[in-house]
């Protein structure tokens, strides 16, 4: 990416305290030492298993939560000592998986979405036409949805709503958590496509956290694969799903479900349940599901390594990765 990144996040660490003191405190390394960043219109895809630290990586470069270490960077200025949350919030909002829970049950949806621009200082009248008119951008008439209460749409409406109130901040930054898991296909290809239209529309950022590995290749420039809180491997999205370099990437793939009879697997490749967080394996976390872990493997992390343009894998093993075609 020669582009001055949007939105970066540099070494980012999360722990969270779960029991036990002294000698015996127990913590979930939820996010180890993670890092990305994006450029302004590009869409990163976040991937694997749950625990992976997915969710609480989009908490954090929300600042919904703040990291025990590291930064978060919007334009270039660290959220915190250079840009106030107040402001960083305006730039980067989120959307998440559960519609329902997401919305204030005592609040209609015009109001819902009008609460954003009136605290950041728009007049009430201001903020209903805003409202008003992002209803209509999301496919819901504001004279017919506006009045409802939460509990009177159902879930892709509500979905739509809560990418309405995102974009009443005027954001370029929004972080999809799980946000098309909860619908199903039918409304899921719609919100998709809703996303989509929006993206090209205002030129926005998206991060887009998903189990799915269908849905984040469709909608995704580049993927991140997360595999106990660390980054295994990152591409452009038709080189990780073509020449995955990570033994986990080829594993989620080769789970992935394929319409092509001949393309199905019969074997789980992917044995298990991930390791404990509370005491990740050493050297690589992986190691104790790899079926090519060998010696190293368990003494210390890979360091990340270059396997293409724009194309990183934090794996020992060197040469082409098996290539796996289109599902
Ligand atoms: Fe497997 Fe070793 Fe690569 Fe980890 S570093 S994915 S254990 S081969």
């Amino acid at each position: 990416m020669t582009q001055a990144p949007i939105l970066s996040a540099h070494n980012l660490v999360k722990h969270f305290h779960v029991g036990g003191w002294g000698a015996n405190r127990k913590v979930v390394r939820a996010v180890d030492d993670v890092s990305l960043s994006l450029s302004k219109g590009e869409t990163l895809g976040v991937v694997g298993e749950s625990g992976c630290g997915k969710s609480t990586t989009a908490r954090l470069l929300t600042y919904l939560l703040a990291p025990n270490s590291g930064t978060v960077r919007f334009n270039g200025k660290v959220v915190g000592p250079e840009l106030s949350l107040k402001a960083f919030r305006n730039h980067v909002q989120m959307v998440f998986q559960d519609s329902y829970a997401s919305l204030n049950p005592r609040m209609t949806m015009l109001d819902t979405i009008a609460f954003g621009p009136m605290v950041h200082g728009a007049s009430a009248a201001q903020a209903r036409k805003t409202a008003c008119d992002l209803l209509d951008r999301v496919g819901l008439d504001p004279a017919r949805f506006g009045p409802r209460y939460s509990h009177e749409i159902s879930g892709g409406q509500r979905q739509r709503v809560n990418i309405a109130r995102a974009l009443a901040f005027n954001p370029e930054v929004i972080v999809l958590d799980e946000a098309v898991s909860a619908l199903d296909k039918s409304v899921e290809a719609q919100v998709l496509n809703l996303l989509m239209d929006l993206r090209r529309e205002r030129n926005l950022t998206y991060v887009f956290i998903s189990h799915d590995l269908n849905v984040v290749r469709h909608i995704s420039d580049r993927v991140m694969v997360m595999y106990l809180g660390e980054v295994a491997e990152v591409g452009p999205t038709a080189d990780l799903y073509t020449t995955p370099a990570h033994p986990y990437t080829r594993a989620l793939l080769a789970a992935m479900p394929s319409l092509d009879p001949d393309k199905r697997t019969e074997q789980a490749p992917l044995a298990g349940d991930p390791p404990n967080p509370i005491d990740p394996p050493s050297g690589c976390r992986f190691h104790t599901r790899c079926g090519h872990a060998f010696g190293d493997c368990s003494r210390a992390r890979p360091a990340d390594r270059a396997v293409g343009p724009h194309h990183m894998t934090a794996c020992y093993l060197e040469g082409p990765a098996e290539p796996r075609g289109t599902p």
